[in-house]
């Protein structure tokens, strides 16, 4: 029989009931067995759910009260020794206090650094591990969890992290080997494996997604060594999880370690299946991920049994389970909750729960095809109903992809000349100051939004409130002398949803959460069909602020990449042909902005370096549709016009050409945290446009003094030539209060005045 499976489960609940639980302990309304007794609930929950979808065996030690890799660090003591005496005494609480950091009763401890879980938008906390780390396991969660489970009448694979890709993924505090700290840590594993075994686990999934990145010689022969050891003691069979995309030049490896099942993704790998079979050994375990674990389509299931059956024909009924791609931790938990979605919208779709349903309906065909018939007959008629759709497939949006107004990819002049008429237009100072773009958004502001919406306040005294706002945060910039001024984005919730809301071809849904990290959620907008922009989205508060200053207003709109890479992204055409008809619409929108008299127009596109493909040898292919989107956007305007760009991280060396390629006239981008080692990429590469490496960390309550931003604008003068720097926070303010932001930017433009009167010397 074969046998449907998940590798992972949403761990936040269908309601978000995990977030409302931890918070109302960190406020100290709840206690930790009340924590507890909600994170039971919810594990035991999801078992009985997936089982009731059709899950033959269920994955335990999947759930996390706040993140998966920490609780691997937790499990193996690779705890920092400022942490110790605290998840000592109290365990709980050093766990939070390294997700979340404490400041209380004498007690100052940081949280850990928090990173992207490889492509996805979850993020995970990364362990700090330092030369002669020791490991030993502290508590048995795996185990209990195995247990609990076992004991409601699951039956349940524990989930580890493997060995390799922990510490692949964990960092080293003293620039030491994290790799070399493998032999401490395998029999610590091995313990565990045993512990698992002997408590009656059959199977044990390891997850090595690790297998599916770049890997040097030194990763490769980690993994050779690991899984010797491992194979050798008393433990469960393992089931080697890898997932995120193909195994490529790793399959051989992958096919090489002693193991007895693996799991490889079919949805992003779909073409590594005959490989995979061909290099398998005998008698493994062939785990199929079959349905998308990263999206919420519906699988094409004639298609899917196609290649079951295939695979099937190679390994025998009983050594083929189906999956989801990968864990179903990055879709919602249940379709069934959404009753607002249009019928034909919602039949497309599929949550954690309908990819179960799935993946039971094709192991049913394979078992009896007769049995399966009316269900797949079904999910043709589904698949077909999206093919042919009008709401999806529109022929002027097809139309406007294919005429040359989508390759106008360039300025009318190349930037030198460009500068020349802005500099003409907008007259600015040297080191001009500006915003990011959002001011706070203050609980006056985020409560008037929901009352609205709730209907408690009506459109008229919702837009009163919102202009009042707005000139308040005009005559701000004004009277500290800000050059290009914001208008503060007091009216948008989101930064995607905002625009996703007034496109053509995006739904929203109730209640599709993603975990984004710990109790933090998302909700992506689902781009379901071809985008157009029916009417501008954003000139009209642009164009209200603009009328209240004689200074240059800056128009904020969010990038096509960033609106993309924040969303459920359709599966039915290549994510690049969906970023360019966001690029189009973008376009309009950038196009009547100027023609609304708005001459400094920024596109923010904070995502482009987390769209990085995986892997390497795709990075190029991604980058090239990135910025040729950004350009379709920014392209259409006159010389004179400005248009910014924003991007928030600092890791730039390795995509700085791409950066350049944008052709934004000036860029603004974090650097502030990383005291300007961002620039070290404008050593050896010299930006061609103007630039502003953010001066104030807005992610810190701190406020700067002036010399600080002054000494971080002297080091940006080392690498840059002192016309084309601006001077900036590092990214918007909507998450700070109102006396801070005052005191920091009326701070900053003082420093970028000192600068002007030639008061600081260049380095
Ligand atoms: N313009 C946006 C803001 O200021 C940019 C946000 C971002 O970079 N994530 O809020
Ligand atoms: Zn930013």
């Amino acid at each position: 029989m074969t046998t449907v499976t998940t590798l992972g489960f949403p761990r936040i609940g269908a309601k978000r009931e995990l977030k409302a639980a931890l918070e109302s302990y960190w406020r100290g309304d709840t206690t930790a067995d009340d924590l507890q007794r909600t994170a039971r609930d919810l594990r035991h929950c999801h078992w009985q759910l997936q089982r009731d979808a059709g899950a033959d065996v269920v994955p335990c030690n999947d759930f996390a009260l706040y993140d998966h890799m920490l609780d691997t660090a937790f499990l193996f003591d690779a705890i920092p020794d400022a942490y110790r005496t605290l998840a000592d005494a109290d365990p709980l609480a050093g766990y939070f206090a390294l997700a979340r950091g404490v400041q209380r009763d004498g007690t100052d401890l940081r949280a850990l650094e928090m990173t992207k879980w490889f492509d996805t938008n979850y993020h995970y906390l990364v362990p700090e591990l330092h030369a002669g780390q020791d490991f030993r396991l502290r508590g048995d969660k795996p185990v209990a969890e195995f247990l609990e489970a076992r004991a409601a009448g699951h039956a349940a694979r524990p989930v580890l992290l493997g060995p390799v890709s922990f510490l692949l993924l964990a960092k080293t505090v003293d620039g030491s080997d994290r790799v070399a700290l493998l032999d401490r840590l395998l029999p610590v594993y091995a313990d565990l494996l045993s512990k698992l075994h002997d408590a009656g686990a059959d199977w044990v999934q390891i997850d090595e997604p690790c297998l599916v990145l770049d890997l040097d010689d030194a990763a490769r022969d980690a993994y050779l060594r690991a899984y010797a050891a491992l194979a050798k003691g008393t433990r469960p069979s393992l089931l080697l999880a890898t997932y995120f995309g193909r195994l490529g030049d790793n399959l051989p490896l992958a096919c090489a370690l002693p193991v007895d099942g693996l799991h490889v993704d079919l949805v992003r790998g779909k073409e590594q299946l005959d490989e995979v079979l061909k290099q398998l050994p005998k008698g493994r375990v062939l785990s199929a991920g079959l349905v998308d674990g990263r999206n919420i389509w519906r699988t094409n299931l004639d298609n899917a049994l196609i290649l079951a059956k295939y695979a099937q024909g190679h390994v025998g009924k009983n050594a083929l389970w189906l999956s989801p791609s990968c864990s179903l931790l990055h879709v919602p938990v249940d379709l069934a909750g959404e009753k607002a979605l249009p019928v034909d919208l919602k039949s497309w779709l599929a949550f954690a729960r309908q990819k179960i349903e799935e993946l039971r309906l094709l192991a049913d065909a394979l078992q009896d095809p007769r049995a399966a018939d009316a269900g797949l007959a079904l999910a043709r008629d589904r698949i077909e109903s999206r093919r042919q759709s009008a709401r999806v497939h529109r022929p002027e949006v097809a139309a406007r992809l294919a005429s040359p107004e989508a390759g106008d990819i360039d300025r009318d002049s190349p930037y030198p000349q460009r500068r020349i008429a802005q500099a003409a237009l907008l007259g600015l100072p040297a080191y001009p100051t500006t915003t990011i773009g959002s001011f706070p958004q203050t609980r006056e502001v985020r409560e008037a939004r929901a009352r609205n919406k709730a209907g408690k306040l009506s459109d008229a005294d919702y837009e009163t409130f919102l202009r009042e706002e707005t000139e308040r945060c005009v005559r701000f910039q004004e009277a500290i002398g800000i050059d290009v001024l914001v208008h503060g984005e007091f009216e948008r919730n989101d930064m995607v949803e905002y625009f996703g809301e007034q496109l053509a071809g995006f739904a929203f849904t109730k209640n599709g959460w993603v975990q984004s990290y710990g109790s933090r959620c998302v909700k992506p907008p689902v781009i379901y069909g071809d985008v157009s922009r029916s009417a501008p989205m954003t000139v009209r508060w642009s164009q209200y602020a603009q009328s209240l200053t004689d200074r240059p207003m800056k128009g904020m709109l969010t990038g096509p990449v960033t609106v993309l890479q924040w969303s459920f992204v359709r599966d039915d055409q290549t994510r690049a042909q969906t970023c360019r008809q966001i690029a189009l619409a973008l376009r309009d929108e950038v196009l009547d902005l100027e023609a609304a008299g708005i001459r400094v127009i920024q596109i923010d596109e904070p995502t482009l370096r987390e769209g990085l493909p995986l892997r390497r040898v795709d990075w190029q292919a991604y980058l090239d549709w990135a910025v040729e989107c950004f350009r379709i956007s920014a392209a259409g305007v006159a010389d004179d016009t400005q248009v910014h760009t924003h991007m928030c991280y600092s890791e730039f060396n390795d995509i700085i050409d791409a950066v350049a390629a944008m052709d934004a006239d000036v860029i603004s981008i974090e650097t502030s945290r990383s005291r300007m080692e961002l620039l070290d990429a404008f050593v050896k590469f010299r930006y061609p446009n103007d630039i502003g490496p953010g001066v104030y960390d807005i992610h810190s309550p701190r406020i700067p003094t002036g010399s600080e931003m002054i000494d971080l604008l002297e080091k940006a003068r080392a690498v840059l030539a002192p016309e084309q720097i601006w001077v900036n926070p590092d990214c918007g303010l909507k998450t700070r209060g109102w006396p801070e932001v005052r005191e920091a930017l009326t701070r900053m433009v003082a420093a970028a005045h000192a600068l002007r009167a030639g008061l600081v010397r260049a380095a």
